[in-house]
Order: structure tokens, then sequence, then C-alpha cells
């Protein structure tokens, strides 16, 4: 019988390798073994699209086959709804910002020889990506352009 010793990475305890399973790299108890078949799943569906695919389609298949369950779990879970709402309004504000960003740009900047300032909450992010100008200035509510005097 080859047994060998080793350490479990999980639960640091030592076991011997099953001669049956020489490559065994975790201890048989069922906690640790369930986590080695969670970490195999997640590095597999990050490296391998093919997998990815048969898991979305059971996952899918599944979901056909409770339609309840989503509804249930909004329900039992009203805090996980509302930081989907967030998340969701704040997407769209950044979408809207970046649309207008892009189309104020496109026109106005090069036309004018003033300081343009960006402002608001998420702009921070559009300066990184989208911009090499530190001084961009546009209002979401755009003013009617007034007469000018003088
Ligand atoms: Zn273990």
């Amino acid at each position: 019988m080859i047994a060998q010793a080793r350490i479990c990475p999980y639960c640091s305890t030592s076991f011997l390798s099953s001669s049956f399973r020489p490559g065994q790299r975790v201890c048989s108890s069922p906690a640790c073994q369930r986590r080695r078949q969670t970490d195999h799943h997640r590095r597999k569906y990050r490296s391998d699209p093919e997998y990815r695919e048969i898991c979305r389609d059971s996952d899918r298949k599944w979901r056909s086959q409770n339609p309840s369950y989503q509804q249930q779990y909004r329900e039992r879970n009203p805090d996980y709804v509302a930081g989907n709402r967030v998340a969701q309004q704040r997407r769209d504000r950044k979408r809207r910002m970046r649309h207008l960003v892009k189309n104020n740009l496109a026109f106005d900047v090069k036309a004018s020889s003033a300081d343009v300032w960006l402002a608001g909450p998420e702009l921070e992010d559009l300066v990184k990506n989208n911009l090499a100008i530190s001084q961009v200035m546009i209002f979401q509510t755009l003013a009617a352009p007034g007469a000018h005097e003088g």
C-alpha cells in the first residue's frame, strides 16, 4: 500500500493520500471536498469558454423549470433588490454622462477657447478613461443660450 502524508490546503490537517488516489491533495472531509469542487468549478468556469456555456445553459434550464425561485428570492432578500436597483441607476447615469461627454466634446470643446470643467460624482472615471484634458465642464442640464450683452 502506497500512501503519502499530506497537508490539506483548506483545513491544514495532515492526512494520508489514498493508494487509490495517489494525486489526492485535499483531505477527505466533506467540507474540504466541497471546497475543492467549488474551486475547480470556478477555475474551469473562468478559463474554459465551452464549460462556461454548458453551465449557463444548465442554469437557464433550471430557472425555466423553477420559475418562481427568483421571485421568491427577491421577496426574501429586499436588500439584494435594492442593491441591484442602485447599481443599475449608477450604470444608467454613467451611460448618460458618457453620451453627454461624447456629444459635447465632438462639437463644443474644439470650438471653445474657454476652459471646460467636468463636474459630478461619476465624472472622475470619465476623465480618467476618456479625456486627456483635465479642465472640462459639462452640465447635465444645458441652459438655454441667452442673448449676449455688450
Ligand atoms: Zn481538509
